[in-house]
């Protein structure tokens, strides 16, 4: 089992979509292991999005995901990291493939409703910049039955 960091952000909230993202990865038989509502610092912000320091999208990026709350979550599945990016899409929703999630959700690049870990070794980073692991639910065995 594979767990990654996926992000809701701004866009998604003030367009009230969350449920469908949500219900989106539950259909797809992810497991929610941590979940919050966070109201990014600008100096988060720019750490998260340290690779990107110095491109042209950075600065509005940054400021974008400080501006409003953003809701971040840990997903569990097989393969998880993969999976998740293909059904998000392209991060542009003009070439996002068709019945993904920014296909049917974004405006463009930056108001692109998620983001997801792009490797393993990302997940694992981001994991950690939003979560210590007291806060990552464990269900093996703690599955309710009806
Ligand atoms: P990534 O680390 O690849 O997930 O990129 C982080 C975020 O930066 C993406 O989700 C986009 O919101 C934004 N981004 C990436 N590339 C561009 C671009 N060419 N123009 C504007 N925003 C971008």
């Amino acid at each position: 089992m594979e767990r990654t960091l996926v992000i809701i952000k701004p866009d998604a909230l003030s367009k009230k979509i969350v449920g469908k993202v949500i219900t989106t990865f539950e259909q797809k038989d992810f497991k929610i292991v941590a979940f919050k509502m966070v109201l990014v610092s600008r100096e988060k912000a720019e750490e998260f999005y340290q690779e990107h320091k110095g491109k042209e999208f950075y600065e509005p990026l940054v400021n974008f995901m400080s501006s409003n709350p953003c809701l971040v979550m840990v997903l569990e599945g097989e393969n998880a990291t993969q999976k998740i990016r293909d059904i998000a899409g392209n991060t542009d929703p003009q070439k996002a493939e068709e019945g993904t999630l920014r296909e049917l959700y974004a405006q463009d690049n930056r108001h692109n409703i998620l983001h997801a870990a792009d490797s393993l070794k990302s997940a694992e980073r981001e994991v950690k910049f939003f979560f210590s692991e007291n806060e990552i639910h464990h269900w093996e065995g703690k599955i309710y039955k009806k």
